[in-house]
């Protein structure tokens, strides 16, 4: 089978490689469409030391069953899925509550040691396999990887109904931050951004209202404002820029939520207002897991609630998957998310 196979620092090639063999509880899925993830660039860059090459990278699949090897008899043969790629050890405390992502032994298809979805074939555990019906596109379910991880900390964390959520960012994390507070009942949903693209993105996917941190000589005075005289119930990092993240604590009411999700570089030191945050009762979260956002995405999505697809601004062949990761190398400004399709 053809596979894009990492090979160390910005080398990708397409190669013929055998097709997976599947051992019990597994299956072997024809890829239908493959997101293509920033992480998975800075990884081929050498920018983040995750797994080593050669590797198929590509935990963001949406699939078909072409084989399987299972006791279930829920999967047809030519059922559509996507992938929840986390794989945990399945019986340490954290696997027990589902956090198989936090599990001591945890890895993730699509990282080394396990080949991914930049493949024709992928082999996944059957338990990763999360069915979709053809209400889920194969565009749709190539990204839905993405916005799984900022669903499971809303619903974790609870966005007040009415309530008012603040969110730095209009990257692929960001929007679907934006899409899904506001489908859990936020009524203020407020963007922190630095341009007029990213203010266009940000009311095109939901928000109610655009912060320009950068023209605004009061930022957090808008904000005040616009909750009145308030600060945001719950406050989203998803950018990962060092000041943002600092800055965090300023936007969020008394009592209120700090998610963060963006990852700052190794380098960076961030300070916080440890004073404030424990007189205020501020609780800071972090958020990397996605185990239990998957079967609810994908039901709103097939009730039409949740258009995830329309993040989709870019798509190749395998082939030209240098030309996707090109779009990340150049910072191309127009890239939502790209994807392979087969
Ligand atoms: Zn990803
Ligand atoms: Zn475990």
């Amino acid at each position: 089978m053809k596979a894009a196979v990492w090979l160390g620092d910005n080398q990708v090639e397409i190669k013929e490689i055998p097709i997976p063999e599947i051992g019990e509880e597994e299956a072997l899925l024809k890829v239908r469409a493959a997101g293509v993830c920033a992480t998975d660039y800075h990884i081929i860059s050498g920018a983040l030391k995750i797994g080593k090459a050669p590797n198929v990278q590509g935990h963001e699949i949406c699939g078909e069953v072409v084989k399987i090897n299972t006791k279930r008899t829920d999967i047809p043969l030519g059922q559509r899925c996507v992938v929840a790629t986390s794989i945990g050890c399945g019986h340490c405390d954290y696997c027990r509550e589902g956090k198989q992502y936090i599990c001591t032994e945890s890895s993730e298809i699509g990282y080394f040691p396990h080949n991914g979805g930049y493949a024709e074939y992928v082999k996944v555990p059957v338990s990763a396999i999360v069915p979709i019906s053809d209400k889920v596109s194969d565009k749709a379910g190539a990204i839905l990887e993405s916005t799984v991880c900022p669903t499971e900390s809303l619903m974790r964390i609870g966005v007040p109904f009415g309530g008012s959520v603040l969110i730095a960012g209009t990257g692929p994390a960001g929007l679907a931050f934006i899409m899904v507070a506001k489908l859990m009942g936020a009524a203020k949903i407020i963007v922190l951004g630095r341009d007029e693209k990213s203010q266009i993105r940000a009311f095109k996917y939901g928000a109610t209202h655009y912060v320009n941190i950068k023209t605004s000589p009061d930022a957090v005075g808008e904000v005040i404002n616009i909750t009145n005289g308030n600060k945001a119930d719950v406050v989203v990092e998803a950018t990962g820029a060092k000041p943002m993240i600092e800055s965090m604590p300023d936007y969020v009411k008394k009592g209120g939520d700090i998610i963060l999700y963006g990852i700052p570089s190794d380098e960076d030191e961030i300070s916080f207002p440890v004073k404030k945050l424990v007189v205020e009762e501020i609780s800071v979260h972090g958020a990397v897991g996605n185990t239990k956002a998957w079967y609810p995405l994908v039901k709103m999505i097939e009730n039409g609630s949740l258009n995830v697809e329309q993040m989709v601004t870019h798509e190749f062949t395998l082939d030209e998957i240098n030309k996707a990761f090109d779009l990340y190398r150049n910072k191309d400004k127009t890239l939502i998310k790209a994807i392979i399709k087969f």
